[in-house]
């Protein structure tokens, strides 16, 4: 998938001071560091040792699930 393509992430779940999201590019959870409010509407690159080098951006309206099992299993479905 093209790295450069900045893809949508719907759906967060809070793990103690951040946001966790699935990435829409690999797959893999990605850390998101920010208040819900704060992270809304804006773009933030999947790097260091697991990244995969792509852009995402957290949807206004962005959902915040009560599980981690949630958030994986409704992204790859
Ligand atoms: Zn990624």
């Amino acid at each position: 998938m093209d790295t450069k393509e900045i893809l949508k992430v719907s759906k967060v779940f809070k793990e103690g001071s951040e946001y966790i999201a699935d990435c829409p590019h690999c797959q893999k959870l990605v850390g998101i560091e920010g208040e819900l409010n704060e992270i809304k509407g804006e773009q933030f690159h999947h790097n260091g040792l697991f990244g995969c080098d792509g852009w995402f951006e957290v949807e206004r309206n962005v959902r915040r699930v009560d599980s981690i099992n949630e958030l994986v299993r409704e992204t790859k479905a």
